[in-house]
C-alpha cells in the first residue's frame, strides 16, 4: 500500500543518510503539498525551470520523469504537508516519504540524498511504537512524522501466561526501531499490569492510552498519537516563544525579517522561530545574496536586487542549509506582534547589524560639499 511506503523507518532513514553514489546523479525533490491541490502545477513549473537552469537536471531525464510520474500518479496528499522523493535510476534507487510540515519546494542534484527537511524535523518529532493489547491479541504499530506502519500481531493469552514474552518482545522491537516514546493501548483494567510488566527503559517513555486497543484501525491509532504529539509540540512552542521574548529583552535575540536575515548572513544565529504558513514577497541581491524586503538596490553592496517570491521560505531554507534549527510557531499573539520571525543569537549581539536607514546611507554617500552622491560611498578618511 502506498501510505505505508511513505513511512520512514529508522533503518530506511539510516540507509538514506549514509548512501552515496560514485557520481553526481541523485535527484532529490522536496515538495510543499497544499490542501488546495496546486502542488502538481508547482512541480511542473519547478521541473521546467530546473531543466533550463541546471544542466545536471537536464542530463537525468529518467529520474525527473520518474519523480513526476510518482507525484502525479501514485502519491496521495491526504493531510500531508510535504513530500520528499529521492531518485537515482542508474543505481536502482527510489525512495519517497511524507513530511508533516511544509518545506520550500526544490529540486537538487548531488551524489547523495538531500535530507535537509528530515534534519530540520528531528529535534521536534519522536519515533513512537504502540502496543495495543486485549485478552486475545497484541498488535504493534509504529508511528513517525505523522505516518504509520503495522509491525506485527501476536495471538493468544498475551496478557496472561504470555505477558513476560510480550514485554520482552516490546523491549526488543523498541530497541531495534529506535523508539523514543512507547504507547500502551489497553482497557483501563489491564493497563496497570501491562505497564508494570515492561522493562524500566520503556517505562520512562510510556504513554498510557485506555482508548486504544488492538481492534482499532491504524488510522485511528495514528490520529490519536498525532494528537498527543501536536499537544506536546504546542507546549514546546509556547516555551520557546517565552524564552525567545526573554532573550530578546536581554539582547540575545532579534526580531523581524530584516534583522533575522542580517543575523543569518553573519552566521550568528542559534535558532529561528517563524510563524507557520507565513509567506512574503521580498528581494535578493544578485551579488552578495543578502535578503531584504523591498530594497531595489542592495543596502549592503549597492548592486541591483531581484524579486523573490517568498523571502520567508528562502530565509528558512538557508537556515536549514546551515544546520540551524527552525521552529515553526503556530499561534502566539505575542510572537506575531514582534514581527512573526525571530532569531536567537549564538553569540551575544553587542551591535546587532540591521539594514542601514536612508539617513545613514545618505551620510555614507555624502560628498564633501554635503550633496549626496548616488554612485558610491565616500572613502573613509
Ligand atoms: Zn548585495
Amino acid at each position: 500500500m502506498q501510505s505505508s511506503s511513505l513511512f520512514l523507518s529508522s533503518d530506511r532513514a539510516a540507509a538514506l543518510e549514509t548512501w552515496r553514489s560514485p557520481e553526481t546523479d541523485v535527484v532529490s525533490l522536496h515538495l510543499a503539498v497544499d490542501a488546495a491541490g496546486s502542488y502538481p502545477t508547482a512541480l511542473g513549473r519547478l521541473l521546467r525551470e530546473a531543466r533550463e537552469a541546471d544542466p545536471r537536471v537536464k542530463a537525468l531525464p529518467k529520474d525527473v520523469e520518474r519523480i513526476a510520474a510518482y507525484v502525479r500518479g501514485q502519491f496521495s496528499p491526504a493531510g500531508r504537508h510535504g513530500l520528499c522523493v529521492i531518485s537515482c535510476v542508474k543505481r536502482g534507487m527510489f525512495e519517497a516519504f511524507a513530511l508533516p510540515e511544509t518545506f520550500k519546494t526544490s529540486l537538487t542534484v548531488s551524489d547523495r540524498a538531500s535530507l535537509r527537511p528530515l534534519a530540520a524535523l528531528t529535534p521536534r518529532y519522536r519515533r513512537f511504537l504502540a502496543l495495543l493489547a486485549d485478552d486475545k491479541r497484541a498488535r504493534f504499530v509504529e508511528i513517525y512524522l505523522g505516518e504509520s506502519a503495522e509491525v506485527e500481531t501476536l495471538d493468544g493469552d498475551v496478557l496472561g501466561a504470555g505477558l513476560p514474552a510480550l514485554a520482552a518482545r516490546a523491549a526488543a522491537l523498541a530497541a531495534a526501531r529506535r523508539t523514543e516514546r512507547f504507547v500502551l493501548g489497553a482497557s483501563e483494567a489491564r493497563l496497570a499490569a501491562l505497564a508494570a510488566a515492561l522493562p524500566a527503559a520503556l517505562q520512562d517513555s510510556l504513554i498510557l492510552e485506555p482508548l486504544l486497543g488492538p481492534e482499532r484501525p491504524i488510522e485511528a491509532v495514528t490520529e490519536r498519537v498525532r494528537h498527543n504529539e501536536k499537544e506536546a509540540l504546542r507546549v514546546r512552542e509556547s516555551v520557546l516563544v517565552r524564552r525567545f521574548l526573554d532573550e530578546k529583552a536581554a539582547g540575545g535575540a532579534v526580531a523581524g525579517l530584516e534583522a533575522v536575515a542580517a543575523a543569518l548572513h553573519q552566521g550568528c544565529v542559534k535558532r529561528i522561530l517563524v510563524r507557520e504558513g507565513w509567506a512574503k514577497m521580498g528581494r535578493c541581491c544578485s551579488s552578495c545574496r543578502r535578503l531584504s524586503l523591498d530594497h531595489r538596490s542592495c543596502p549592503w553592496c549597492f548592486r541591483a536586487t531581484r524579486p523573490v517570491l517568498d523571502v520567508v521560505a528562502e530565509l528558512v531554507d538557508r537556515a536549514l542549509d546551515a544546520g540551524i534549527e527552525v521552529a515553526p510557531v503556530s499561534s502566539e499573539p505575542d510572537f506575531d506582534a514582534i514581527g512573526r520571525i525571530g532569531a536567537e543569537l549564538a553569540a551575544p549581539a553587542a551591535q546587532p547589524r540591521t539594514v542601514p536607514e536612508s539617513r545613514a546611507l545618505r551620510a555614507r554617500f555624502a560628498l564633501k560639499d554635503g550633496r549626496s552622491s548616488p554612485l558610491r560611498p565616500r572613502r573613509p578618511a
